[in-house]
């Protein structure tokens, strides 16, 4: 049945492209040799064929122009002209009936033949396209089943239209269903309710707000109940009148990286662990040595042991920035908060850091008493931190401003020099972890590129937020926020 459908139907022959000559030749003789047996047995009456003839056979090139393209429907007209050509013969009696005839065939002819061409050519051009967008889907589905990363595209409403066999492999087919979603859950709109899990948050956040959500991070259980960690990324995809039709949702594995992540955590957790305590001891030792060679007024000894005392300073402040980096990584840093007066800490702060200001003029302006509840420590840290690199990247003699104000219900405190500026890209960057610019002429200083992203990290868990303003060449200004603390109780919080 399915055979017989596909072979008479030419609706459901469009996109192949076989075109037969023989089907049209053989059905158009047997239509004219039928034609002829109703005319001449049937009708008994020869002029019976006239409108019949015209109509049949104009619906069967049609039919065969559809079905077998050019091809089929110029064999069609072919094989009509000549039955035509067989009527006049065999039915005209005078000559001016046959020249008439004659022109009438012609005229139906050229008539048929457009036609013919016109239907064959818009087939053929279908088949084409047809087959032109299969190739595509064909070759994009390859595309996709070869990728290294976890594919499902869904519909503008977000079901899955396509996927690939990685997604199965990285979720499993139970984890892959809490990705997806139904129309009722985009909407409902982008909040979470509880029949949504947190991995579906990317596609109807994609959805609803028509933004792409790129690298989210997931803890996903797999069918065998093993936790894996993915990242998903969504992104919309939009027709020409920008309707969405699609979203691409890329999931990657990254189960092995955090792993490999928390093991180097680990590592360097234990590893400044380690160190401290020697340092601690050796900066002991050299204190005793330094005493030693004063009492016997060995100054040239005297000298050089106070440049091993800052150089183990220097080595102490690099292994408790490690410290703190892995702590933060691991959640593993606590604040110990009090209510202090901010202004005064910085005060205080910039008193301690006397040694390195020498070079700079650091002017602290004058503020009112303003209260904070924070881990004075830490931002001690922070200001040091802000401090010590104005100092490191601006030259001898040039000016730091410090200032501490309140702003809009919190504490702002600036840090302003004229050094060598940060670029606009490397502004949002330099917060993170270990990172530095590199640029010829920073490379002479020194520094692993962990002090901006502690103080932002730090400022972050006091709900404050840190941020840059910066020119290059011209210098940069630094600022922090935190909130005020209103009461000025000096009872201690944890
Ligand atoms: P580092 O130990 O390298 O100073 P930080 O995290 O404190 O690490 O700073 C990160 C990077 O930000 C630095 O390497 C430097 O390139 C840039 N930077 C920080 N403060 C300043 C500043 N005041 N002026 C110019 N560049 C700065």
């Amino acid at each position: 049945m399915k055979r017989l459908i596909f072979f008479v139907d030419p609706i459901s022959r469009l996109g192949i492209r076989k075109y037969s000559w023989f089907v049209p030749l053989l059905t158009m003789i047997l239509l004219s040799v039928f034609s002829e047996v109703f005319a001449l047995w049937i009708m008994n009456n020869p002029d019976s064929v006239g409108m019949y003839a015209i109509f049949l056979f104009v619906a069967f090139i049609i039919y065969f122009a559809f079905r077998d393209g050019i091809k089929g429907g110029v064999i069609a007209t072919f094989v009509t002209t000549s039955y035509y050509g067989y009527i006049i013969y065999s039915r005209t009696q005078t000559y001016e009936e046959l020249i008439v005839s004659i022109q009438a065939t012609i005229m139906l002819t050229l008539v048929y033949l457009a036609l013919a061409l016109l239907i064959g050519w818009l087939k053929q051009k279908i088949d084409s396209l047809i087959v032109r967008e299969a190739d595509e889907r064909r070759r994009l589905q390859a595309i996709v089943q070869q990728l290294p990363v976890g594919v499902v595209i869904t519909d503008g409403d977000g079901n899955i239209i396509q996927e690939n066999k990685q997604i199965d492999l990285i979720l499993g087919q139970s984890a892959k269903k809490n990705l997806t979603i139904d129309k009722e859950m985009t909407s409902k709109g982008s909040q979470k309710n509880s029949k949504t899990s947190q991995a579906q948050w990317p596609l109807i956040q994609t959805l609803t707000t028509r933004k792409s959500i790129i690298g989210k991070e997931f803890e996903i259980t797999r069918d065998n109940g093993k936790k894996v960690f993915v990242q998903i990324s969504s992104s919309l995809i939009e027709n020409k009148e920008g309707k969405p039709i699609a979203v691409a949702l890329i999931v990657n594995d990254v189960t092995q990286q955090k792993e490999m992540e928390e093991r180097k955590d680990d590592f360097v957790n234990m590893a400044s662990h380690e160190l401290k305590s020697p340092i601690t001891s050796l900066k002991l030792y050299i204190e005793l040595l330094s005493r030693h060679l004063k009492s016997k007024k060995d100054r040239k000894g005297s000298k050089t042991v106070s440049s091993i005392m800052s150089q183990t300073e220097r080595l102490q402040e690099l292994v408790s920035d490690l410290l703190d980096v892995s702590r933060l990584q691991t959640g593993k840093l606590s604040f110990k908060k009090e209510i202090f007066r901010i202004d005064q800490l910085v005060q205080e702060t910039i008193k301690t850091l006397h040694d390195s200001t020498n070079n700079h003029k650091v002017v602290v302006s004058k503020s009112p008493p303003i209260n904070v509840l924070a881990d004075k420590f830490r931002i001690y840290q922070v200001i040091t931190n802000l401090v010590t690199n104005a100092i490191k990247y601006s030259p001898a003699g040039t000016a730091i401003n410090v200032t501490v104000k309140r702003s809009n219900g919190k504490v702002v405190v600036s840090v302003k020099d004229r050094g060598i500026g940060i670029e606009k890209e490397q502004q949002k960057k330099i917060f993170d972890r270990l990172y530095q610019v590199t640029d010829s002429k920073e490379k002479t200083f020194p520094g692993l590129g962990m002090g901006l992203y502690i103080s932002k990290e730090i400022v972050r868990r006091h709900k404050g937020s840190i941020w840059v303003e910066s020119d290059k060449d011209k210098g940069s200004t630094f600022y922090f926020t935190l909130p005020l603390q209103q009461k000025s109780v000096t009872k201690k919080t944890k």
